[in-house]
């Protein structure tokens, strides 16, 4: 019942247009019902034990572990956290998912603008990858494809706010399943 469930997760609290916007693409680029996509406001960040002090940047993998500890019903959880993080030897990540746990998280710092039409153009482009990872799909050489790698921000305003045609129909046929 859960499963097919999106909770949308802020760290400290998204505005209106943050949560819109994210919505908006979520709802349309995966086809699901929009009451099937809730989201809600922490009110702080995570816990600052899991900061690494020397780096003063979130240790995703932990970010990661706290979310699914604290969600375990199955639902997708994306959570949208304003602070800097890096997983593995990455110097930083925009994002990063674990869809054995159905959980993703996207890092806003490094996605933001002057423009904030720009800046909600990323949001909700990693939060749609990050998703993506979570319902089994891998990174895509097609360059417009939202499920692209990103090494940089270049990289994150080149590709667009959708599936290809290949991965889009991977998620429809289902083939993905192993990985749920
Ligand atoms: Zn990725
Ligand atoms: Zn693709």
């Amino acid at each position: 019942m859960e499963r097919n469930r999106i909770r949308i997760i802020c760290f400290p609290k998204c505005s209106i247009d943050e949560i819109s916007r994210v919505r908006d693409t979520l709802e349309s680029q995966l086809d699901i019902d929009k009451s099937l996509v809730t989201h809600e406001n922490i009110g702080k960040l995570p816990p600052a034990i899991m900061i690494n002090p020397a780096r003063n940047q979130y240790i995703s993998e932990k970010i990661l572990e706290y979310i699914a500890s604290i969600y375990s019903d199955r639902s997708i959880v994306v959570a949208i956290v304003k602070y800097d993080a890096y997983a593995y030897y990455y110097n930083f990540v925009f994002g990063h998912a674990d869809p054995i746990n159905r959980v993703c998280a996207v890092y806003t710092p490094r996605l933001e603008s002057g423009n904030r039409a720009v800046y909600l153009d990323r949001l909700s482009k990693e939060v749609l990858h990050e998703v993506g990872h979570v319902l089994g799909l891998h990174h895509c050489s097609d360059r417009k494809c939202v499920m692209n790698f990103s090494n940089n921000i270049l990289d994150v305003d080149r590709k667009s706010a959708t599936f290809c045609e290949r991965c889009r129909s991977l998620l429809k046929t289902g083939k993905l399943e192993g990985y749920r």
